[in-house]
This record gives structure tokens, C-alpha cells and sequence, in this order.
């Protein structure tokens, strides 16, 4: 079924340990929609300006996302965002954010957008992912990520925010600093009391646990040999939660959802978001199959089953 994905769609530098690019597509909206791509129909609401490449655009057609929602500034320059990982790439340091077109970003649906029943909104303003949804008229199952800076500075508006969300998939830092709680249940816990009724709490290489008010599923993370960049590894994840829930047409009905799927959703999170480390920005996805999509499941299923 549809899923609408909102967000940043951009040109990252991004150096690791193993290499450094100064200039290729990324994006938040770019690696959820290629990652949910594989499961379900996507379609995008982000803005670019002039000197989007028509081969970046190609690639993001190529998966037959939707690109009606994706607004060109005539005379603007797209978002741009570099960073520089840690020799251990658990850390990473922004060294650029041109917000460039990204500045007066307000998401407006095409008409052909607004029935859609899934809704993933990504790392924006709250108070614009709030409108998003307002312009939708038959959303089964909404839900996004935010990051410390709303959470500090935009307080007020997010949590009007969480209100209407399904789930929230956020890091455990955020968690931290959302819920006023160190302990990563007792946060949970009062996370899930602000709105959402499912939390996913990424934990970077150690994975990730899920949270309902009656239980939690906990995930490792994939064991790689080699992590060429974690750039955009989180929105893949999340790309791979709410596009596997959105392939399968799972929401929730007489106030529950199935956890079985819920868990599911948050291996195939874990496994595209170990695919996303392989290679440098969106490369990896350029021939990722569903066959090794498929492959890295079972292997979760055997390497956590006792
Ligand atoms: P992740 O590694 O999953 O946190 O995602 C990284 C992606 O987020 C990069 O491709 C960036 O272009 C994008 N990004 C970085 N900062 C921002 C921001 N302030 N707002 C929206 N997107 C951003």
C-alpha cells in the first residue's frame, strides 16, 4: 500500500575512515524511500533546487517512487550536509549544514498524495509534520523520527506532534533526552505516554529494541566486516520498519497491531540499515536484491534463535 515519506532530500560530504566524497546524493527522504522502496509503493514530498542532477533523480524513478511531491526551486540550490566520522564511526561531526531551498521547506501533498494509508515523517520541523498530516484524509498508520535539536528548542510543538503518531523510531540519546530518563525502559515508558503506542529505539551497531506498553523485542545489530560509511543507516532502517509494515498493509485496528509484524518490520529495519554501511551514500542500494534482502533475514532468524 502507499506510503508518503517526507523529507530531506540532499548533497552530503561525507568522510570515514575508509574514504571521502565530497559531493553525492543523500538525504533523509532519499534513503527512507529507497530502502522502503523494496517492499511497498513510495512516494516523496521533499524540494531540491536547479542543480538536482537528472541522474539522481533517474535512480530515485528507477525504483518507481513517485516523484510528484518532489518540489525544483527554479534558481535554488538543494540542501547540503557534511559530516566526518570518528575512527570508530560511532560518533560523527557536523562540519556543514546549508539548508539552502531546504529553509522555506513547507510540504504541500499533490492531491494524488493525500489518500495514501501510510505516512512516515521524517527529521523536519514539528509543527510542518503536523500540517503533512493534517492534508491527509484516510492515514491508517503515521509515525517519523525527530532529532535533539526539536526536541530541546521545539519542545512544545513536538509533543503536540507525537500526539497523532502510531510509533516513533528515534536513538537512544534522543530517547534519553525526550523522556527526562536515563534508564531506557522507564524512558520508554513515558515516551509511550506522550502518543505513540509503538517506540523503536535505535542503538547505532548494538541494535535495536522495540517497545509496546505490553512487552519489548530486542534486536542486535548485524555483524559487518567492514562499515564504509554509516550515512544514512538510521533513515534505512526506518525505510525498511514502515516499508515492510506498508507492503503487508499492517495497522492498527480496535486499538491494537499485530506484534509479530511490528517485529518483523524492525528486522528488516536492522537489515537495511546494515546493507546502507557496505557502501559509500546510496551505492549499496544501486544493486541490492530482494533475494540478499531475503538471505540477511534468515541469517538474522538463525544467528538470534535459541
Ligand atoms: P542518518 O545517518 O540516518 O542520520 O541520515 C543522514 C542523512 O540526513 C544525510 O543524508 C543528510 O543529508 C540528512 N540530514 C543531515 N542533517 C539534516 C537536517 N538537519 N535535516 C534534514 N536532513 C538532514
Amino acid at each position: 500500500m502507499s506510503l508518503i515519506v517526507v523529507g530531506s532530500v540532499a548533497y552530503d560530504g561525507v568522510e570515514t575512515p575508509h574514504g571521502k566524497v565530497d559531493r553525492m546524493l543523500g538525504g533523509a527522504a532519499t534513503y527512507i524511500g529507497l530502502s522502503a522502496a523494496f517492499f511497498t509503493e513510495v512516494k516523496i514530498v521533499a524540494v531540491v533546487g536547479d542543480d538536482f542532477a537528472e541522474e539522481d533523480r533517474g535512480l530515485l524513478a528507477s525504483r518507481k517512487i513517485d516523484l510528484t511531491g518532489l518540489e525544483r526551486v527554479p534558481g535554488g540550490k538543494t540542501f547540503f550536509w557534511a559530516g566526518k566520522y570518528s575512527p570508530d564511526m560511532n560518533d560523527r561531526e557536523t562540519l556543514r549544514t546549508d539548508l539552502n531551498v531546504f529553509a522555506d521547506f513547507n510540504p504541500k501533498l499533490p492531491e494524488t498524495y493525500r489518500g495514501a494509508p501510510y505516512l512516515f515523517l521524517g527529521n523536519i520541523q514539528p509543527e510542518l509534520q503536523r500540517n503533512v498530516r493534517a492534508q491527509m484524509s484516510n492515514v491508517r498508520l503515521t509515525g517519523g523520527d525527530t532529532m535533539n535539536y526539536w526536541i530541546n528548542d521545539f519542545r512544545p510543538q513536538l509533543l503536540e506532534t507525537l500526539k497523532q503518531w502510531d510509533f516513533l523510531l528515534i536513538n537512544d540519546s534522543e530517547a534519553r533526552l525526550l523522556s527526562g530518563e536515563y534508564n531506557l525502559l522507564r524512558a520508554a515508558a513515558r515516551i509511550m505516554e506522550l502518543g505513540p503506542h509503538t517506540l523503536v529505539i535505535k542503538r547505532g551497531e548494538y541494535g535495536a529494541i522495540l517497545f509496546r506498553r505490553d512487552g519489548h523485542f530486542m534486536v542486535p545489530g548485524y555483524l559487518l566486516e567492514d562499515v564504509f560509511d554509516p550515512t544514512g543507516a538510521g533513515d534505512s532502517f526506518a525505510g525498511g520498519f514502515i516499508g515492510y509494515l506498508a507492503g503487508r498493509g499492517v495497522s492498527p485496528h480496535d486499538g491494537d497491531i499485530d506484534f509479530a509484524e511490528l517485529r518483523r518490520a524492525v528486522i528488516y529495519g536492522s537489515v537495511m540499515g546494515s546493507f546502507c554501511c557496505e557502501k559509500f551514500g546510496v551505492d549499496r542500494f544501486r544493486t541490492l536484491t530482494h533475494a540478499e534482502i531475503e538471505a540477511r533475514y534468515q541469517e538474522f532468524k538463525a544467528c538470534t534463535a535459541f
